[in-house]
């Protein structure tokens, strides 16, 4: 990449940096943000035409019409905060620093009311050191003192010995994200002549952090546009005033492209049990590689910068580009070239879709058609799938000689060559890419032990596992190695964000899903922890997402950066904060039913997919069914929007049971919950426990639930705690009582009999004498003629009683 163009784009990613220090100083009104940005610039960034973008970005900067530079900066800001017309001029004379940013859910109106705004949540500026960054109903003060600390913390990372000069924008970009993304990009408060509720409207909603990031994204692009459009003009340094901020209606200088690996699912569930774990992780890790790979070999190929990943999670993401011959050139030598090599590799299960749609800037107010229309296309190039290699797909392949006595052992497939998996004492053919997903998995699980795991693209073979994509290898590392350093192209530090790891110029930081219990090897580990026997496969996702992003925001804030922040900001929940809420030490307080000690021990399960909207979890039962209340309890206080729901299935069965049918089973589950919403369902699908085959049954409400759970504490009140299980103390209550109780709350519910009378002798039977509120509370839930009573007493009764398994017995 070219100096004038890194320039360019590093000025409008700091272009703001002035505010943070405006809002530190003692003395704040006596320099304007560009000002203080621009002093702080110069002294400490090394680049003195970067520095000018902090003092030439405003219309009353001076020299900021007399220059190509001056002119981008100014448009890709406007742009990039369109959200905010003209009001940036007025702040500096309105001093307002106290201001908090609300949570950038705040203009998602609940989807089933049209016009019903969600109370007000404000994030703090400060992120926690750990746990879940939460939104809280009340407006944090912010102080100077705040901003004095936030800016030390920054400086401090700026300034790291460790880390070269000059910054790369990776590295710049992940400090912002470290640092600003709970900064307001504009603190002005009050608006003469407006209302209460209108000036709560007007409450800052994009932070510093996802501003800066587009203004940048908007830079790049425009230097390209401009400099493959305008040639001459630009050779001889001519002013492009008028092309630059006055686009003509015909024109389109912008591209959003769209990309998508199909079948998904299909690819990574339609395994056998052999292996199972490390297949799962394995291939749901691959996909996330495949999608960094194409995302940064695009980038490359455009000549941009991370500013310009819109999204990125789930094999889905979107990318701003420049709208011209090369960039339509690159896009397509691409998608040929990945095309070929999914087809190759993948017998065309895989399948990249990578669409774009260009635009005129003013399409930054408003990108609803963009965001509709570019996802339509997608859906119509997924029906016409593998339409150009028709002749391919029907061609018959001979089975390769290795399998014409068996296929591969993992995935069934017969034309490749079959090679030994070596798995202690029994050893599985597969084939090749079986084989590399299995060894990433293996790779996945050795640095899930490491705090600080690392993954290196490399151009040629290292000597250590590695998996290839093309003609790139990826290796992971447990942390840090310098012998690699030399030769890589690029070093991933995975929900890293400690800066003197980011000393290799080429660092850069990756979000993702990954944790997994150390003690957890094969899925047989997650069997036998608490009670019975049993895996659980738990899938979740937000409901109304479509929705959410088209008509539950006001048609006048559908800017193109708060769309861009709202997905951002839900991504990172499941990329980044999930792994501290899956592993339950470091959130308040961890569902813990049997008081096992989550918060010291962690769980035992594994994600196997999370990014986007939605995720994909494996493990002991109890463990995963906890874990789901824990996700949507933080879910709820991450969103701070009621209106923004998750649901699920939880599907619970034996380690043997096959896994596409556990993704099944919890699949089924999910969408049960979806057509209610908020809700979870609970023993999907044909469980062992012959729980009950109807979904009305088992599909609760989030908040009945929670019931569930308290009545599933309230009965174990009753048992006797032992190691891995709980067991009926006879001298408190009759061996039988809980099979009786699930007896009558089957006659109850499914054959619609009257219990009353029984659930009295139940009662009278009980010789615990110590603890009479219990009793009262038992006689309280059971005591009744209320069939959701009954529905929630029956889930109890079953969990309790999976409680009192002793494992396989
Ligand atoms: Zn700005
Ligand atoms: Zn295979």
């Amino acid at each position: 990449m070219n100096n004038g163009f890194l320039s360019i784009v590093k000025g409008a990613l700091l272009h703001d940096i002035g505010k943070v220090i405006q809002r530190a100083a003692d003395n704040p009104t006596d320099k304007t943000h560009r000002e203080w940005g621009y002093e702080w610039l110069m002294e400490n960034l090394g680049d003195n035409i970067a520095a000018r973008a902090a003092n030439t970005h405003h219309k009353e900067d001076d020299g900021v019409f007399d220059t190509n530079n001056g002119l981008i900066w100014y448009q890709s800001d406007n742009l990039a905060s369109s959200e905010r017309k003209g009001e940036e001029g007025a702040e500096e004379g309105k001093w307002h620093s106290e201001v908090a940013l609300t949570s950038p859910f705040s203009k998602i109106r609940n989807p089933n009311k049209p016009g019903q705004n969600p109370p007000h949540a404000f994030l703090s500026l400060l992120k926690k050191e750990k746990g879940i960054d939460e939104a809280c109903k009340k407006e944090p003060v912010v102080t100077r003192n705040d901003y004095k600390k936030l800016l030390n913390n920054f400086k401090q990372d700026f300034n790291n010995p460790e880390v070269q000069r000059p910054h790369s924008i990776d590295f710049l970009l992940m400090l912002f994200e470290k640092h600003f993304s709970c900064v307001p990009s504009i603190t002005m408060k009050i608006y003469g002549g407006l209302n209460k509720d209108e000036v709560k409207e007007k409450h800052p909603d994009i932070s510093l952090y996802d501003h800066s990031k587009i203004t940048a994204a908007i830079a790049g692009c425009m230097y390209h546009y401009y400099k493959e459009t305008y040639p001459e003009k630009c050779y001889k340094n001519e002013l492009l005033k008028n092309e630059i901020l006055n686009v003509q209606d015909n024109l389109e200088p912008y591209l959003l492209i769209g990309g998508d690996i199909s079948s998904v699912q299909k690819f990574i569930y339609t395994i056998t049990s052999k292996g199972a774990l490390k297949s799962l992780k394995g291939r749901s890790f691959f996909l996330e590689l495949l999608a960094e790979h194409i995302i940064s070999e695009l980038l490359d190929k455009l000549n941009l910068t991370r500013c310009n990943i819109i999204f990125s999670g789930g094999g889905h993401f979107y990318i701003l580009s420049h709208n011209t011959p090369s960039a339509e050139e690159a896009i397509q030598a691409i998608k040929d070239r990945i095309d070929s090599y999914l087809f190759r590799e993948f017998q065309g299960i895989l399948q990249l879709h990578l669409e774009s749609l260009c635009f005129h800037p003013g399409e930054f107010v408003n990108a609803s058609r963009l965001w509709r229309g570019l996802s339509e296309k997608l859906e119509l190039s997924k029906k016409k799938k593998w339409q150009c290699r028709l002749a391919e797909v029907l061609e018959v392949e001979m089975p390769h000689a290795d399998c014409l006595k068996q296929s591969c052992e993992i995935c069934f497939r017969e034309d490749l060559a079959l090679k030994e998996l070596g798995k202690g004492d029994e050893n599985l053919f597969v084939c090749e890419p079986c084989f590399n997903q299995h060894l990433l998995g293996e790779m996945l699980i050795e640095i899930s032990k490491s705090d600080y795991p690392v993954l290196y693209k490399l151009p040629f073979a290292p000597q250590d596992k590695f998996i290839r994509i093309e003609n790139a290898y990826y290796q992971l590392k447990k942390g840090w190695d310098k012998s690699m350093h030399l030769d890589a192209v690029a070093v991933y530090r995975i929900n890293d964000l400690t800066v003197k790891h980011y000393s290799h110029p080429k660092s850069m930081y990756l979000p993702l899903g990954i944790y997994q219990h150390d003690n957890l090897k094969e899925l047989g580990d997650a069997s036998n922890v608490f009670g019975i026997n049993r895996i659980a496969v738990l899938r979740m996702d937000v409901d109304n997402l479509g929705r959410i992003f088209s008509q539950a925001v006001h048609e006048d804030y559908r800017t193109f950066s708060r769309m861009a922040s709202i997905s951002r900001y839900l991504n990172n929940f499941f990329k980044y904060c999930l792994n501290t809420i899956i592993e339950g030490k470091e959130i308040d307080e961890p569902s813990d039913i049997v008081q096992r000690k989550v918060k010291e021990n962690g769980r035992m399960l594994s994600i196997v997919y999370s990014g986007g909207d939605d995720l994909f979890v494996i493990g002991h039962w109890l463990d995963v069914t906890e874990t789901a209340f824990d996700i949507n309890t933080y879910f709820e206080k991450y969103t701070g929007n009621p209106f923004m729901t998750i649901s699920g299935g939880i599907a619970v069965n034996e380690e043997k049971y096959p896994v596409y049918q556990y993704a099944r089973d919890a699949e089924e589950g999910e969408k049960e919950a979806k057509k209610e919403k908020d809700s979870v369902t609970l023993l999907a699908g044909k469980s062992a426990e012959k729980f009950t085959e109807k979904f009305t049954e088992k599909c609760f409400k989030w908040a009945d639930a929670e019931e569930v759970i308290e009545r599933v504490k309230l009965f174990t009140r009753f048992l006797r705690r032992h190691d891995t299980f709980l067991a009926v103390d006879e001298d408190r209550i009759p061996k039988t009582f809980f099979y009786r109780l699930l007896a009558l709350s089957r006659q109850f519910t499914e054959e619609g009999v009257l219990v009353l009378l029984k659930a009295a002798y139940l009662i009278s039977r009980i010789k615990m004498r110590d603890n009479s509120e219990d009793i009262l509370k038992m006689k309280e839930v059971i005591m009744v003629h209320n069939a959701d009573e009954w529905k929630i007493t029956k889930a109890a009764v079953l969990w309790t009683l999976m409680l009192m398994r002793r494992g396989g017995d």
